[in-house]
């Protein structure tokens, strides 16, 4: 069997990933590099470098995990997996820190993370994440950015209304709830329905699904994550054509189930699963009514470089008529929120936010909104661009499409 660590072989240490590595532009040095860390990973490997060696340590946990060295590598380095690779073995040699520990634990059990979520939206719905958000309490910043967008106001009369198109063969897909998503992001699970719906889908729910486990994989606990897999296979089993998934994070990781469990079954489940903008795409997606918006969109990493979609969101914004929608430089670079990497350093994951807070402050013409499709990215740019005190929403795609739905008379 060849090393996990094999993916990392191809590297020439040629150095084009580094203008690519948002730790790396933001400390300058070679070791929070992806070349820098592929060096530490294969010296880990080979025993050369002990597990509690701290300077490793510091550059491996200060990596985001973003995977945006991946595109730009002419050799085909798959750093994502060689990264997987050492932080599994890092966590057999030397466990967790304590936070992760606490933080992985909750997000291994239901009701341990539905309480949390509870009290979250307890302290939203009192306007309580909204008063106390700021730059010294960026956690409130985070939460009060989950408040859904104001909708837009169509920017033309109502047309006569569209009707809904007719779901034909091969139409059925089941929702993926996941758990931030689910419970602090109903109003986009809401859309993702109301859109493929619209569009010929039949959404059909899916009882007994929980976490996808990405949290778990990418922090090195591969076994939680296949255990909160095995769960999602059963509770999938047999619904859908599609599994539908509205989080980046997520579909990367259920795109990889096959990768995690190592069986036919994760195969299966894994080859169902299609993120939200390529089903709509896959049907236009239908247009609807002119909102007039300016619109940036920010690239999820695990959307962007993980799943290598990125043309079927622009579908999906492009359906709205009237909506000006521009890439930023660095739309596609890591907003520093990566999992429970916020919480675990949040040091750099505020100087990686700092700059992309800053390319957004000085677009120019700036946009009303910054889209993008998943949660984490839309708690850290949202909580980021609070803390600034900029006036700019955030919101996911398919929300931005529901809108629009609605000012076409769909629903
Ligand atoms: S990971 Fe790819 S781009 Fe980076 S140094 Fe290695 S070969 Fe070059
Ligand atoms: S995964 Fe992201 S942070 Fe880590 S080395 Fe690659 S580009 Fe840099």
């Amino acid at each position: 069997m060849s090393s996990p660590f094999a993916a990392l072989d191809p590297c020439v240490h040629c150095g084009f990933c580094l203008p690519a590595c948002p730790t790396y532009l933001a400390t300058g040095d070679e070791a929070d590099s992806p070349r820098g860390r592929i060096v530490l990973m294969r010296a880990l490997e080979r025993g050369e470098v002990r597990a509690d060696d701290a300077a490793l340590l510091q550059h491996l946990d200060a990596c985001l995990g973003c995977r945006g060295c991946e595109p730009v590598c002419p050799s085909g380095v798959g750093y994502g997996r060689g990264l997987e690779a050492a932080r599994t073995l890092l966590a057999e040699r030397r466990g967790f820190r304590p936070l992760a520990r606490l933080v992985l634990g909750v997000f291994a059990r239901r009701a341990a993370w539905r309480t949390i979520f509870r009290a979250a939206r307890w302290l939203r719905g009192l306007g309580l994440a909204q008063a106390l958000a700021g730059p010294r309490r960026f956690g409130m910043a985070m939460l009060a950015a989950t408040t859904p967008a104001r909708a837009a106001t169509p920017s033309a009369a109502a047309p006569p209304s569209r009707r809904a198109a007719e779901p034909g063969p091969g139409s059925t897909v089941a929702l993926f709830r996941g758990c931030v998503m689910d419970e602090l992001f109903g109003h986009v699970h809401d859309a993702t329905r109301r859109t493929l719906e619209a569009n010929g889908y039949t959404v059909l729910e899916a009882p007994g699904q929980g976490c996808c486990g990405a949290l778990h994989a990418h922090a090195g606990d591969p076994g939680a994550a296949r255990t909160l897999a095995r769960a999602n296979l059963a509770a999938f089993a047999g619904r859908a054509d599609f599994i539908v998934v509205n989080s980046a994070g997520c579909g990367a990781l259920l795109k990889d189930y096959g990768h995690l469990l190592g069986d036919d079954a994760g195969q299966r489940f894994a080859a169902q699963v299609r993120d939200v903008s390529e089903l709509l795409a896959e049907r236009g997606p239908r247009p609807g009514g002119a909102l007039d918006l300016a619109v940036a969109y920010d690239a999820p990493c695990h959307l962007q470089h993980a799943q290598r979609v990125h043309e079927q969101v622009l579908a999906v914004l492009r359906a709205i008529p009237g909506l000006r929608l521009s890439l930023l430089p660095g739309f596609d670079r890591c907003c520093g929120s990566a999992g429970i990497y916020s919480l675990l350093e949040p040091a750099m994951s505020q100087a990686v936010l700092a700059q992309k807070v800053a390319g957004i402050a000085d677009a120019s013409p700036r946009p009303g909104i910054m889209t993008t499709g998943n949660p984490g990215c839309l708690m850290q740019i949202g909580g980021g661009l609070r803390a600034a005190g900029l006036p700019i929403q955030v919101a996911h795609p398919v929300e931005l499409l529901d809108w629009s739905y609605r000012a076409a008379g769909y629903y």
